[in-house]
């Protein structure tokens, strides 16, 4: 029996003709599976309820924020105590200080940060930040790498843009885009020729030190410390973009697992507790170049928001507080042991990743260590993959190309049920 969408789908026909295609940000369309959206009623713990009250096991944990589980009461309760004493000042308050403190504290490459609302400012920031302080204009990205809708970086970006087939947006002018210098994920060599191609040119190398948003791409051993290596050779500042990983895969982030200092970071996400922000920072000696300091622009009205601030503090010391980062290994182990366990009678014609509490399932052979390789996966299977979980209450991201979250509201009850749930959808997707 089909669940009854009915009201998401007068919700979404009156969205149609208010808000270009109906949403806020392109991938909620479900234009990468087809069908159109739910629109959600509300959230709680590991699950969301639609409209017609049907229930899902949700992860997207609002793409990422909401790692505690949704309308968490220690979140609730510090955004509501911030917001009796005021919304918004833009005056400097003691929590930014906490936050900053914080931020360096469990990232040590972070000497000094500056907060934004969102990971696009961050990353917008970082690139302006890094061309400033080295006085150069290229900046190297990989393919598939999503950093937020920023023009240098939105040109064979991921997320959204692949889901639609168009990582290249309309838009951008040619003279900007033709600063970026794109190269494959995983491939040390292309960025040694690239550096030595452009000498004395390239100001920063930008990445997404694990990737998840071509789906979840791990850095093959030695590349992320190789890049180190030839940024620190050619002096060029070499950024990582842990807007979705930050906080999540660590305290320190995949530069803590990696034991690598980048020489900036960028911060979004699970740092402001499900409210508007991000973040980045890095060496003094770079971020000093910014105003008031230096000679490099870079505001916001809203930046440091105290609901923000309090929300995110409140969210980092949960999950410092329940052992967060140990706990959420745990859930995605049991995750992974039912997948694979399903995998295995269904064939190897999956590519399964998982770090942590993120994950991804390719519908190709594989391997998947790139955009070209994620591209060769099945994305007509996966929406039909994609639907028929929907149809039994699990939400997957509606994208072939978007990891999977999970939060610490999930039990092993929602993993058992889900990995049943799949099992089901793959015998229904196999042609
Ligand atoms: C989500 C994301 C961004 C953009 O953050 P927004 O808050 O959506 O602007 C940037 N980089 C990465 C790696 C992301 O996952």
């Amino acid at each position: 029996m089909k669940m009854n969408r009915s009201r998401s789908q007068l919700f979404f026909k009156e969205a149609l003709q208010f808000i270009p295609g109906g949403v806020n940000s392109p991938v909620r369309a479900f234009r990468g599976v087809g069908g159109d959206p739910f629109f959600a009623q509300k959230a709680l713990g590991s699950k969301v309820w639609d409209e017609d009250g049907n229930s899902y096991i949700d992860y997207i944990c609002s793409w990422g924020p909401s790692i505690l589980g949704h309308a968490d009461p220690s979140i609730f309760g510090a955004i509501q105590s911030a917001a009796q004493n005021g919304v918004s000042f833009g005056i400097p308050t003691a929590r930014e200080v906490e936050m900053a403190r914080k931020i360096t504290q469990w990232v040590p490459s972070v000497e000094r940060v500056r907060m934004t609302s969102s990971g696009t400012e961050a990353t917008m920031s970082a690139v302006r930040l890094a061309r400033g302080f080295t006085g150069r204009d290229k900046i190297i990205k990989f393919e598939g790498c999503y950093h937020g809708h920023v023009d240098s970086l939105l040109v064979k970006a991921g997320s959204g843009g692949l889901t639609l087939g168009q990582p290249d947006s309309a838009g951008i002018p040619r003279a900007l885009a033709e600063l970026t210098v794109t190269l494959p994920y995983n491939d040390l060599e292309a960025v040694r020729q690239a550096l030595e191609l452009y000498p004395g040119e390239i100001a920063a190398i930008i990445l997404e030190p694990v990737v998840g948003n071509v789906g979840l791409i791990l850095p093959l051993p030695g590349y992320l410390e190789g890049l180190r290596t030839l940024t620190e050779k050619h002096e060029v500042v070499l950024i990582f973009d842990e807007v979705m990983t930050g906080f999540r895969l660590a305290k320190g982030g995949v530069q803590e697992l990696h034991g690598i200092r980048p020489d900036l970071s960028t911060f979004g996400k699970v740092i402001g507790g499900g409210l508007p922000v991000g973040a980045f920072g890095g060496r003094k000696e770079i971020m000093d170049f910014l105003a008031p300091l230096g000679p490099v622009y870079q505001a916001g009205t809203l930046s440091g928001n105290p609901l923000a601030m309090a929300a995110g503090l409140m969210q980092l010391q949960q999950l410092e507080e329940r052992n967060g980062f140990m706990r959420l290994e745990e859930l995605g182990q049991i995750l992974e042991d039912r997948v694979l366990a399903t995998l295995k009678r269904k064939g190897s014609r999956y590519v399964w990743h998982r770090i942590g509490s993120m994950f991804s399932l390719f519908f190709t052979e594989g391997p998947v260590r790139n955009l070209k390789e994620a591209m060769a996966s099945d994305r007509e299977r996966f929406a039909c993959f994609f639907h028929y979980l929907l149809e039994e209450g699990v939400y997957l991201a509606p994208s072939q190309f978007e990891a999977g979250f999970l939060s610490l509201a999930h039990t092993p009850e929602d993993l058992d049920l889900t990995a049943a749930a799949m099992e089901r959808a793959l015998e229904k997707v196999i042609r």
